[in-house]
């Protein structure tokens, strides 16, 4: 049996590696586009980028992996064209045969169609190569402007404080992070970034960037038409999932690879996880498209025990987290903007949780600065136990205890 992964990142190699933990003997083929071993995403708007760091990538399994694993890494080779009625896969080094097929393809950054989008100075932040670029370019940078507060866009902004910058960030929406966040954490945040010192807009988006007199990239011009001065912007406006090699070969793709409960597409041959890949989840009571580290992998795990064999549904609980600053933030669940919220905890002292009721139990839990809430929580959600507001409120409560003896709650 052979099975070729496409795509080289946190889902991609979780595969290969749960599928030899697994016991599964046949050959494994990893195309990779990107050159190098491939790395983790996550340090690249943090740790990367802090001042006076050495800047070095992490990578997502060492170099001894492949070879102790017997896992052939393509790398720097891109897949061009799926066959699926020969079972093929063509690459730009030449073609392999599958009897299954895993698109781990990612996504990719959005990018802006706006005037002067093309000034040297503007950044995008999903590559190594992207944060190499940052890197070099932050110590001497002064304003900076970032377009987006999302998790992407406040962490970098985080980061750009730190080297001394001025931060603008102009956000189109009326508050940070808000696909993701109820709307008091969104509060919350947009609070202590502006504390922090971040000159942070909201309901303001970016009109058009303008040069300097030396062409280079001089201000960026929000949709009120403020003028804010700009050596260095980055964009962080969302991601788009790279599913156009799958729907080429006649795959169902919808803000993603369309799979089902086992993560398989309608062809059984073919699998999707990670960023790229449109799942019915019962966290979300529909369809959802998720951009984490823990979806990538704990989808990859549950992609691997689906080619060898198993049949049980996808139902992995969504957490995640993002390092902004002195800020942890840390999500159990899919917080909704309507949830009924209870909020434990010390906001003054940037150590508290935020939990999330729905239908009266308790559906998500969002914190900061607190991993004991957030582990117990992850626990909780996991283990199904309905948790009312009620026995929240009661004398005493902690998710800690509640979590360690759930039958007393
Ligand atoms: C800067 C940054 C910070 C992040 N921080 C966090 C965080 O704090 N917490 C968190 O949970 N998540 C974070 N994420 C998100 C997380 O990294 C992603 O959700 C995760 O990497 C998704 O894994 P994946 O394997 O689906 O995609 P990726 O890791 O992106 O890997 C997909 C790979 O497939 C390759 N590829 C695509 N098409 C082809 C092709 N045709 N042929 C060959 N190769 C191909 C791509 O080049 C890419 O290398 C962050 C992401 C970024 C960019």
């Amino acid at each position: 049996m052979n099975v070729v992964i496409i795509g080289g990142g946190q889902a991609g190699l979780q595969v290969a590696d749960t599928l030899r933990t697994e016991g599964y003997e046949g050959a494994i083929d990893v195309i990779a586009e990107e050159s190098g071993l491939p790395y983790q995403r996550p340090p690249l708007s943090k740790d990367y980028l802090a001042p006076g760091k050495e800047a070095a990538p992490l990578p997502l399994r060492g170099a001894t992996f492949f070879l102790d694993k017997n896992v052939t890494l393509h790398q720097g080779v891109r897949a061009i064209a799926v066959n699926r009625a020969e079972r093929k896969v063509q690459t730009t080094e030449g073609s392999l045969d599958y009897d299954h097929l895993v698109f781990a393809t990612g996504a990719r950054n959005r990018t802006l169609n706006c005037q002067g989008v093309s000034l040297p100075g503007i950044y995008g932040l999903k590559t190594l190569a992207d944060a190499e670029a940052l890197h070099a370019a932050l110590p001497t940078a002064r304003n900076i402007v970032i377009i987006g507060a999302g998790f992407i866009g406040l962490e970098f902004a985080a980061a750009a404080l730190a080297h001394g910058c001025n931060v603008t960030v102009l956000e189109f929406a009326p508050r940070p992070m808000g696909r993701a966040l109820t709307p008091a954490m969104s509060e919350w945040f947009a609070a202590a970034h502006r504390s922090q010192g971040v000159n942070l807009r909201l309901s303001e988006g970016i009109d058009r960037f303008e040069p300097d007199t030396d062409g280079r990239l001089g201000a960026a011009i929000s949709t009120t038409g403020a003028s804010y001065p700009a050596d260095l912007v980055l964009v962080g406006v969302g991601v788009q999932p790279n599913d156009t090699l799958a729907s080429d070969s006649g795959i169902e793709t919808s803000n993603g690879i369309v799979v089902d409960e086992t993560l398989r597409t309608a062809d059984p041959a073919v699998l999707a996880i990670g960023d790229c890949a449109s799942f019915p989840s019962a966290h979300a009571q529909g369809r959802l498209r998720l951009e984490s580290v823990q979806n990538a992998t704990d989808q990859a795990r549950h992609a691997a025990r689906t080619i060898l064999g198993a049949e049980n549904p996808y139902t992995a609980l969504p957490w995640f987290w993002s390092t902004q600053g002195p800020y942890k933030l840390q999500m159990a669940g899919l917080p909704r903007p309507d949830d009924d919220i209870l909020i434990m905890g010390d906001q003054r002292a940037a150590k508290f949780s935020v939990l999330c009721f729905r239908d009266g139990v308790l559906a998500a839990v969002e914190s900061v600065n607190n991993a004991a809430d957030h582990m117990a929580a992850r626990k909780l959600l996991s283990a199904d136990i309905a948790l009312t507001r009620t026995q929240a409120e009661s004398e005493g409560f902690t998710l800690k205890a509640a979590a360690s003896s759930p039958v007393s709650v």
